[in-house]
């Protein structure tokens, strides 16, 4: 058995002793009377009776070996400032923020939200919050008020945390209206609205519920605030999916078993060091951002950049500076950020000294083969794919490099991580699909492993009802994508479960479909959508962004070229795959962190109500479908 084998065997077979052991990398201010406790699944409730504070874990467990040393590195290119806090700087700065809140009344188990903008002020409420044992609810700034306004209602903070604007491309975008807006539309009011003021935007304050940080800063320039002690199984964060399948669902997170699980997810998966630098280019309102800008990083003792602004400006080479002036040794982005960069001049990649660089992470979607060949070409640095989701917190399926000698394959993010009793399962009958290449769904069976979700906020039944079916004997969670397992153990995730489509009788996964169309030389990015057909009972519609546009609008080119991606399909997959239609646009509608919103497009295809878009990028993008979908009609 390799080492891995044996290691993944353990964490399944003799959880609690290896999770004990794993509990070792934080510190405790009393012990767990309990390693895992699973008296009422699927809830699970890690180390229960110990207690811990993730603040101190990420910031004061480290001052007597690291003060001086980097601990957040804040690089704006919208405002181009960068300002680096040593982890004693970054101490201060979150005491200070901690004393604010508590003058604003904030205790243990309050909500505080945060709708922030890259900068490090949002970083030092985070960490303020879990300091004084408040859950913090990150809000995605790029989010207008409706999507901002349920999250107010759901969260219900006594606080909110905010700012004058945020900055795209070098424009500003003021918050506070759409703060305001916000707030209006929610029957809850925060007691108070703790801004910062960037200059950026007219900052017009309400009257007994607004206060600037700066003055109230000054005023606790020397605030001591201890670390407030709690259960390990206190809140200490809730936040929402991507809403990229639906309503966005509010997962709520422990504090105990989340340190512990990342501090232990940086050693075997991203092989970060202390007193090194990891970048994340993600952003504090996604889970990546929460996991590997601020937490994980700082737990393990590593500095982290938190980067405000476009990965192409001021040109596609910005992220390589980063890494060669802060000799970053792990990174972390997504497809999506890559297939920017794609489109930027090759030499870049080539133009700064990377030699830091041990490995580029990507995770959040797909990741297709053209482009990890492109950015690992142009790097020469292992590329690494990892699959989970903001439920998890950390990593379903990885290369766990600390323990695995195994190799990353192409198109799979590897295999189960330990800890996650992954399972293939039947969606007809629900039966565990054990033999090798099977597509099945994929689920783990309970207990999910410690710094998973706990439950979904304020809402237990939406919990088990939504994620967990039992069979007989236990209980599994579904994440709802499809995989296959193949002869060696990797996994490869096929889509999501609700992205299948019947056509004629026939299963197909849409991301299959995806590929194929992606292996055409001109096909940037393309999104399939199966759609109701009173013949077939749905066929698959395919709309692809071209790399070379020049042909869109010339009827006969772009016949031309959609016969040649049909053939392209019936070669791959076979004619009952083939799209009826494939129509071309110039960009696809995405969430805010870049998914493409499939059920939208499913949803105007078939003039259907498209539901939940409050988490929707660029509304010309659908607009450009609707169009489409019109013309086709009339
Ligand atoms: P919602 O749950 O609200 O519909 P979402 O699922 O997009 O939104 P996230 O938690 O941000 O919200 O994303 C997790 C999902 O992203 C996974 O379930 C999977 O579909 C996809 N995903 C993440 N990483 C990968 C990866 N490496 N390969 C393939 N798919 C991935
Ligand atoms: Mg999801």
């Amino acid at each position: 058995m390799s080492n891995y084998a044996e290691f993944y065997r353990r964490s399944i077979e003799e959880r609690d002793v290896f999770w004990a052991e794993e509990a070792r990398r934080i510190d405790w201010h009393r012990p767990p009377d309990v390693i895992c406790d699973y008296s009422n699944p699927p809830f699970a409730r890690w180390f229960p009776g110990g207690q811990t504070n993730l603040c101190h874990n990420a910031v004061d467990r480290h001052l007597a070996q690291r003060a001086g040393q980097n601990a957040l590195i804040w690089v704006s290119t919208e405002t181009d400032q960068e300002r680096v806090y040593s982890f004693a700087e970054l101490h201060a700065e979150v005491q200070r923020m901690a004393a604010v809140l508590q003058s604003l009344g904030v205790q243990k188990g309050d909500r505080v939200l945060i709708y922030m903008p890259m900068i490090p002020e949002a970083a030092f409420a985070m960490l303020a919050c879990v300091r004084i044992g408040a859950i913090h609810s990150v809000v995605f700034g790029g989010f207008a008020s409706g999507a901002l306004a349920s999250r107010i209602e759901d969260a219900e903070p006594r606080v909110i945390v905010s700012a004058d604007a945020g900055s795209r491309g070098g424009k500003a975008i003021a918050y506070k209206p759409l703060l305001d807006e916000a707030i209006a539309q929610s029957t809850h009011k925060p007691e108070s609205v703790l801004l910062v003021d960037r200059g950026l935007a007219p900052l017009p304050l309400v009257e007994g519920r607004d206060r600037l940080w700066a003055p109230l800063r000054e005023q606790h320039l020397h605030a001591q605030v201890p670390c407030v002690w709690v259960d390990a199984t206190h809140p200490s964060y809730t936040l929402y999916t991507s809403g990229t399948t639906g309503k966005p669902k509010g997962v709520q997170r422990d504090t105990g078993g989340y340190a512990f699980a990342l501090a232990a997810s940086m050693e075997y998966i991203y092989c970060g060091k202390p007193g090194e630098t990891y970048f994340s280019t993600s952003d504090i309102g996604w889970v990546v951002g929460h996991s590997y800008i601020i937490y994980g990083p700082l737990i393990a003792g590593m500095a982290t950049i938190m980067y405000e602004g476009l990965p192409i400006r001021p040109d596609g080479g910005i992220w390589w500076s980063l890494v060669e002036k802060y000799k970053v040794t792990v990174m972390f982005s997504a497809p999506t950020a890559i297939r920017v960069l794609k489109k930027q001049d090759p030499a870049l990649l080539k133009k700064y000294d990377l030699s830091s660089l041990r490995a580029l992470f990507l995770a959040g979607e797909p990741l297709d083969e053209p482009t990890a060949q492109w950015i690992s070409e142009g790097l020469g640095k292992p590329i690494i794919d990892n699959y989970w989701q903001t439920e998890t917190g950390w990593p379903i399926l990885a290369i766990c490099k600390g323990v695995d000698e195994a190799a990353p394959k192409f198109g799979s993010p590897g295999k189960p991580v330990y800890g996650y009793n992954v399972k293939l399962l039947d969606d007809q009958t629900g039966a565990e699909l054990t033999g090798a290449n099977q597509k099945g769904v994929v689920a783990i069976e309970g207990p999910l492993p410690p710094g998973c979700m706990q439950t979904v906020w304020r809402d237990d039944a939406r919990f088990v009802n939504t994620y967990w079916k039992s069979v007989p004997g236990r209980m599994v969670y579904s994440t709802f994508d499809w995989g296959i397992r193949d002869e060696d153990g990797y996994y490869f995730i096929l889509g999501r479960t609700d992205d299948v489509i019947n056509v004629a009788g026939h299963r197909l996964g849409t991301r299959e479909i995806e590929e194929s169309i992606a292996g055409h030389p001109n096909v940037a990015e393309v999104a399939v959508v199966g759609v109701a057909d009173a013949l077939k009972g749905q066929v698959a519609m395919a709309f692809a962004v071209l790399k070379d546009a020049s042909c869109l609008g010339d009827t006969q080119a772009e016949l031309r070229l959609e016969g040649e991606i049909m053939k392209l399909v019936d070669r791959d997959l076979g004619a009952v795959a083939r799209p009826a239609r494939v129509r071309f646009v110039t960009v696809l509608p995405k969430t805010r962190s870049g998914k493409v919103l499939r059920r939208a497009i499913q949803a105007v295809c078939e003039s259907r109500d498209t539901g939940d878009l409050t988490t929707m990028d660029d509304p010309a993008a659908l607009q450009q479908i609707r169009d489409l979908v019109q013309t086709k009609n009339s």
